[in-house]
């Protein structure tokens, strides 16, 4: 519908290299790369499993938004890549197969994308059930025809977004997080079947924080960041021994975004696992596996 099976096959042979070759933030011992097979929709959400003890992968939802750029500097300042996971209603509209893009909202990804992050797929409209958007509709009550539309639309404008800022499509990772984290088998199989360039790898939860202590909690109970960012590195230090790697969730649509991410950098950076091996922020791709 979008692009063509050409298209597609290239696509996708880029996206397994971009996966295999990827190389970790900070310098690590050499080691046998531990890449999964293909990347593809799982009947169940997957976060750090293939993360190493001491592995933290940022990631970022609902933006682009006005906070955006402030999270995107402040990682580059400590020499971190986060994952920023868009919804694309930000970045325009498809009309007739053709984005349609909303300057102000590209140019909140350009920031983003200027301070060396990549982007994935967190849908249009982002459908959350019993929420005013989508009809009160999440995404695994939505029709398959609708749930495609969601994760394609996604697909075309941030894929626009990125190529009308200037940047190299490979900032675009196939990666897919469902909002609310709404997932079923039978979503998997619809979204397989959806017009992508490439096989999307997910949806991807996160591990850090744990449920019911999400930062937009803290933020409706007026907590304060330095609360919520002792949660954020609670949750982590909890973790059981050799086994503390975490993709961490942060909402950069809030003002306090930047601020959480920093107290929650400063408290682990320099630090060490239980098992005695030091806290690092990787780079995302790191999620599916990656040469360190
Ligand atoms: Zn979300």
């Amino acid at each position: 519908m979008y692009r063509s099976t050409l298209r597609a096959a290239v696509a996708l042979t880029a996206a397994v290299a971009a996966l295999t070759s990827c190389t970790a933030d900070t310098g690590e011992e050499p080691a046998a790369p531990s890449v999964e097979s293909a990347s593809t929709f799982r009947d169940a959400p997957v976060a750090g499993v293939n993360l190493r003890d001491g592995e933290i992968v940022l990631t970022f939802d609902d933006g682009p938004a006005t906070s955006s750029a402030a999270v995107a500097t402040l990682l580059q300042s400590k020499g971190i890549t986060g994952l920023f996971f868009a919804v694309s209603h930000h970045l325009g509209s498809v009309e007739g197969g053709a984005a349609r893009l909303d300057s102000a909202g590209v140019a909140k990804l350009d920031a983003v994308l200027d301070a060396g992050h990549v982007v994935g797929n967190h849908t249009h409209d982002h459908c959350i059930q019993g929420a005013s958007a989508c009809g009160g509709r999440g995404m695994t009550t939505l029709s398959a025809a609708e749930a495609r539309r969601q994760i394609e639309t996604a697909d075309v404008l941030i894929r626009a977004a990125i190529a009308s800022a200037g940047h190299d499509a490979s900032r675009y990772l196939p990666f897919f997080r469902s909002p609310g984290n709404a997932w079923s088998p039978a979503l998997a199989q619809t979204l397989s079947q959806a017009s992508l360039p490439s096989n999307a790898y997910g949806p991807v939860a996160w591990d850090v924080p744990r449920r019911g202590e999400e930062d937009f909690r803290c933020w409706s109970e007026g907590r304060s960041v330095t609360s919520c960012a002792a949660r954020y590195v609670s949750a982590f230090q909890a973790m059981p021994r050799g086994g503390q790697r975490a993709v961490v969730l942060v909402h950069d649509n809030f003002t306090q975004a930047r601020e959480l991410t920093e107290r929650f950098v400063n408290a682990l950076a320099g630090t060490r696992t239980k098992a005695g091996n030091p806290v690092r922020f990787v780079h995302p791709r790191c999620i599916v596996g990656c040469t360190r």
